[in-house]
């Protein structure tokens, strides 16, 4: 199965129904087991990681990048996690052109927004010539990068190359002046930057009882990570 088929079927899976718009956060927490995902600050031109064991899953995502960006990382790196045999650790950069790097991109573009979606969104709209106040409407509704949106519209031949450089410019302005959340093509904010799902937790305190981190290590990571909570309600035992 190719992978726009492999997201098709997993959003049939995942009881998404056909045009609706997934909210991938909640959608990989509640139907992948053994799932950690990390969000954090990393170099610009990382966008992602993974990495699985027999019992672990793990996802690390950068959060200088774009709220937009990081969705379709989070849904590009279960690709690679459900669907290819991940050897230690994969690192997913801007800048790749392997097969693996594109079906994980194809996948991750069908899973948030399949053509089928976009179809019925164009015509629920009497959409014929997308303005760029179609687009952010549709990127929004399907909380998809600008670039995204553009990239997709282009391949269905709804937009020509002319108007996929001038749509792009000025996105936040004519966003936030149409009234929509800017959050999308903005990075995370400072008090956002580190955040957690999963088996964080379990999985640093297995790290430091097979001595793989020390304490310190430890404490950094709960701190951090983006799990405070847990780190007060302990901090006496953790030194
Ligand atoms: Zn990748």
């Amino acid at each position: 199965m190719n992978s726009i088929a492999l997201a098709e079927t997993l959003r049939h899976e995942w009881g998404i129904e056909s045009f609706a718009s997934a909210n991938i956060r909640s959608l990989v927490y509640n139907n992948i087991q053994n799932l950690t995902v990390l969000w954090f600050p990393m170099k610009k031109n990382i966008s992602g990681c993974c990495s699985k064991t027999k019992d672990d899953k793990v996802i690390f995502i950068n959060t200088n990048h774009t709220i937009g960006r990081q969705n379709f990382t989070l849904a590009h790196e279960i690709y690679h996690l459900l669907y290819e045999d991940v050897d230690d650790f994969i690192v997913c950069g801007v800048n790749n052109n392997s097969q693996s790097e594109k079906n994980a991109d194809n996948f991750a573009s069908t899973l948030l927004m399949p053509d089928s979606a976009l179809y019925w969104f164009k015509s629920k709209n009497q959409i014929e010539d997308w303005s760029l106040e179609d687009i952010i409407k549709c990127e929004q509704y399907y909380q998809v990068s600008h670039h995204t949106m553009l990239i997709r519209l282009k391949n269905l031949n709804w937009i020509n190359k002319n108007q996929f450089d001038n749509f792009k410019s000025n996105i936040i302005r004519e966003a936030d002046k149409l009234g929509y959340d800017t959050n999308l093509y903005k990075t995370s904010p400072e008090n956002q930057k580190y955040s957690s799902i999963g088996e964080l937790i379990r999985l640093t305190e297995k790290a430091y009882d097979n001595k793989k981190i020390t304490g310190g290590k430890r404490r950094e990571i709960l701190l951090k990570s983006f799990r405070n909570d847990v780190l007060y309600n302990g901090a006496d035992n953790l030194e």
